[in-house]
């Protein structure tokens, strides 16, 4: 038998907010801010989605997400509005190591997700060849043809800079950052700013040096992890919060309010409801409203990733030069397990410890099934094998622990732009559902606290007409 959850209809506006990550939250927040009456449901016992904190060799370490980009837009005002500004940590200056043919080399400066912004670190830093780097600097001569649609970021920058700078630089830095394969994600939704370059038919390397420096990336965190991050986005508001509810059905009553259906068999009506769920989970909760919506959604495909932390004994690494850099990174023309290695150690002041040298690996990319078929210590000894490898280390690790996040990280491939426009103006016809979060606007927490307050926007609009 179905249980109603509360009667509202007499009541306030009433939104469901259905998921709990940071694009559920921030967007419950805003709502409730206004006077909404707003229930978020959240599948897991706990909040946070893709950032999860856990107590390992004595300290709180991010398991998901790592640290919060604090210089994109909006940022810094919400961390104060938190009053979380105070206990901000910042990440260590310091250099990554690229994983290259010869051995271990500094990332060097100027040197972006999407390529090089200055060619002469590039040369400096012995990661190209001489013929590669030549390729790349004839960038500003290379005719500028007219983009018409999408194409893979990969394609793009092969086009201008050759394709060594795709294979050095932006396979494993970007594609390690997307888990994806930089010949399927999106220049037009994975890098807008290489997207309006090429719309003006201009140079790269020209235009980047006209334009004015952006905030410096700087990354932070917390001492309690970004647990605390997420745990303050709904303090102090009158939102419902109802974990470990799964939401099952979506359905549109006669009257155009919408009846929220948990697994468990409680319903609840609402005005609307926000979908802040990845797209292969909305897109079975919105097919009985629309198959049509439902088949774009499905359209987009997600990686599945690993991490491991590991603890190595500080005596057993301290000299083993490479862990002075704050992490590396691997090409996947090295064909290895390892992605990335952050050493939380040198990257974090409050993860320095007295005892061990902590890190975090990294494993997963798109159409990489090879994760799911490790146990733990299968994972975890193949990568600490790929870092015996990469950095010299010779200790075994003494602890680890390994996360998995199946289908977590959405491939915004070619032609995702206008996937994603498809389907929001298909739900239009059902004014009250909106879509919130990284399958449909961008990975990161900053993009998708933005894409949470535009469904919260959108909500407050429809509130007002
Ligand atoms: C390993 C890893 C490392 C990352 N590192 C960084 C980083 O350092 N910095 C950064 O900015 N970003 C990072 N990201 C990306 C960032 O964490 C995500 O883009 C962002 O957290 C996604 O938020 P979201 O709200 O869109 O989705 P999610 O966090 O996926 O939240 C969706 C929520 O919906 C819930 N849910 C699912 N089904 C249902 C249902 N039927 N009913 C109710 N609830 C449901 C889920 O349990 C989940 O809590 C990382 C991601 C991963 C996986």
């Amino acid at each position: 038998m179905d249980r109603p959850l509360s009667a509202n209809s007499q009541g306030p506006f009433a939104v469901a907010v259905v998921g709990g990550g940071v694009s559920g939250l921030i967007c419950a927040r805003r709502l409730s801010q206004q006077g909404v009456h707003v229930t978020l449901f959240e599948a897991e016992p706990l909040l946070g989605g893709e950032i999860r904190t856990r107590t390992f060799a004595g300290h709180e370490i991010d398991m998901g997400a790592e640290a919060v980009h604090i210089s994109a837009p909006g940022m810094k005002e919400l961390i104060r509005e938190l009053d979380l500004t105070d206990a901000l940590i910042t990440s260590n200056p310091g250099m990554s190591w690229l994983w290259t043919g010869r051995g271990l080399r500094r990332l060097p400066a100027g040197v972006g997700p999407s390529g090089p912004l200055r060619l002469l670190p590039v040369l400096q830093s012995g990661i190209m060849s001489i013929g590669g780097l030549a390729r790349a600097a004839l960038e500003p001569l290379i005719p500028r043809r007219t983009l018409s649609g999408d194409i893979g970021v990969g394609e793009y920058v092969g086009q201008r800079f050759g394709h060594q700078v795709v294979e050095r630089f932006v396979d494993p830095v970007l594609g390690s950052l997307h888990a994806g394969n930089v010949y399927k994600l999106s220049l037009r939704a994975i890098t807008p700013e290489l997207s309006a370059i090429a719309d003006l038919r201009a140079s790269v390397m020209l235009s980047r040096r006209e334009q004015k420096a952006g905030p410096p990336l700087s990354f932070a965190t917390w001492v309690g992890g970004l647990s605390l991050f997420v745990d303050r986005l709904l303090a102090g508001t009158d939102v419902e919060v109802r974990r470990s509810s799964p939401v099952d059905s979506v359905a549109r009553l006669p009257s155009g309010r919408f009846q929220i259906q948990e697994a468990s068999g409680v319903v609840l009506e609402v005005d609307a409801v926000v979908l802040a769920l990845p797209a292969r989970i909305a897109a079975k909760l919105i097919r009985p409203l629309s198959a049509k919506a439902a088949n774009i959604l499905e359209q987009i495909r997600y990686a599945s990733v690993a991490t491991a932390l590991v603890a190595y004994l500080l005596d057993a690494v301290k000299n083993v030069p490479a862990l002075n850099g704050t992490g590396l990174l691997v090409p996947s023309s090295k064909n290895r397990l390892l992605k990335a290695a952050t050493f939380l150690t040198t990257k974090w002041s409050h993860l320095a410890d007295p005892n061990y040298f902590l890190m975090r690996l990294s494993s997963g990319r798109a159409d990489e099934e090879v994760i799911d078929q490790l146990e733990d210590s299968a994972l975890v000894a193949q990568l600490h094998n790929d870092l015996v490898d990469a950095t010299g280390i010779t200790a075994e690790p003494v602890q680890y622990f390994v996360q998995r996040w199946p289908e977590a990280i959405p491939q915004l491939e070619i032609g995702h732009l206008d996937l994603v426009r498809q389907v929001r103006e298909e739900l239009e016809s059902y004014p009250g559902v909106m879509l919130a979060g990284s399958s449909y606007d961008g990975l990161g927490i900053a993009t998708c606290l933005r894409s949470g307050e535009r469904a919260a926007v959108s909500c407050l609009t429809l509130i007002a007409q």
